[in-house]
């Protein structure tokens, strides 16, 4: 969904449900974008223009002017365009004789539970007592199709549409192609309107008007205030409650607990580090610190010259490296790659690394637990 800035953006709706003030908090940081969030946007727009193009809607070509295009980003909206026509297909086979209809970047007003809010779907299909609400994702984070961002559109989606078409479900799908995961789940259009008139809505309300509860939770690694945020700072510094206790003395819930937070906290402290950093830049000062040059390494000036001299002197300068796997994959494309070189391909054991119950690995059995 490109170039959506609203204010309480269903994007970011996560993070103003479960922390109200954060909304009118983040408004005094400047969103500084990422590569991540760029490269998102262009995946967007290739798969804008090949479901359009498939569909036989107008539409310019942008693959020009993409400053990430890639083999990759080109199969995963293949794949985006593909699943749609998949979709659109079974639902002419469900309700023969009548044809769905297809709304791609879909404008959706949510002004009637989010103040001054509107979205844009990616694609929308309404087929007989259903309309289905697809997201694609380009990114590498997880998003379930429960998510609020995709609750959010359908509701949007309901605004839109429900006086032109006689669906009561809806149905919300999140096609993730880089973690190869489909996503999709369904609800009533009452079970739906109850949940923006009872939850929704007063909680975008108090985020509008900067009121109630700041919450911690998975939502602060998107927040702009992260680096500054009083609440998330006591939330973070809470873990060093257990240096007062030798670890020997720390209980299977205190470690658990220590486990479940420090990937968090260090993450977060490298975003304090790097927000610090900036501000000292621009001339600010932190009490007992100071900006130095990093410590670097030796460089060559001129390669070629090098290059030139060492084989003067009868060496061989250069190395040649075989490319890795994925950049060979990317050499060759995915097709070719599994018909020249799967047999040639292993994935060696993985280091034992402890991670959540949650996690879709399955457990490790270890000599010593087997034994236990
Ligand atoms: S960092 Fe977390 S707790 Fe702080 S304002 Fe943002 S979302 Fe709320």
């Amino acid at each position: 969904m490109p170039g959506n800035h609203a204010f309480l953006s269903p994007s970011s709706s996560v993070r103003w449900y479960f922390c109200p003030p954060s909304a009118r908090l983040c408004e005094q940081f400047p969103d500084q974008g990422s590569v991540y969030a760029s490269e998102g946007t262009e995946a967007h727009s290739l798969c804008e223009v090949l479901l359009k193009s498939a569909l036989g809607m107008p539409c310019v070509d942008p693959r020009p002017s993409l400053q990430y295009y890639s083999p990759e980003m080109e199969e995963a909206a293949e794949g985006y365009v593909q699943y749609i026509l998949e979709k659109v297909e079974r639902y002419k086979a469900e309700s023969p004789g009548a044809e769905p209809s297809v709304f791609v970047e879909q404008g959706l007003d949510l002004r009637e539970y989010i103040p001054q809010s509107m979205g844009t779907a990616d694609c929308v299909i309404i087929a007989g007592d259903t309309a289905e609400i697809i997201d694609f994702k380009y990114g590498m984070h997880p998003v379930p199709a429960t998510s609020m961002q995709l609750r959010i559109y359908a509701l949007g989606a309901c605004e839109v549409f429900s006086h032109l078409y006689d669906f009561t479900r809806v149905r919300m799908a999140v096609y993730q192609p880089r973690l190869h995961s489909v996503d999709e789940t369904e609800m009533t259009v009452a079970d739906l309107y109850a949940w923006a008139v009872n939850e929704l809505s007063p909680r975008a309300r108090q985020a509008f008007d900067g009121v109630g509860e700041f919450a911690c939770g998975d939502w602060c690694r998107c927040c702009r205030a992260r680096r500054n945020c009083r609440a998330l700072a006591d939330y973070q510094l809470e873990i060093a409650k257990y240096e007062f206790a030798s670890p020997a003395t720390l209980s299977d819930e205190e470690i658990a607990d220590v486990l479940s937070r420090v990937d968090a906290l260090a993450s977060w402290a490298e975003d304090v580090k790097e927000y610090a950093l900036a501000e000292a830049l621009k001339g600010h000062s932190y009490p007992g610190f100071k900006v130095v040059e990093s410590r670097t390494k030796r460089l060559f000036t001129d390669d070629e010259a090098v290059a030139a001299r060492v084989k003067k002197a009868g060496k061989e300068p250069y190395e040649t490296k075989l490319l890795g796997v994925k950049a060979m994959e990317d050499l060759l494309g995915k097709k070719a790659f599994a018909e020249l070189l799967s047999d040639l391909v292993t994935r060696p054991e993985g280091k034992p690394t402890l991670v959540p119950d949650s996690d879709k690995r399955p457990e490790l059995i270890t000599a010593d637990k087997e034994f236990a």
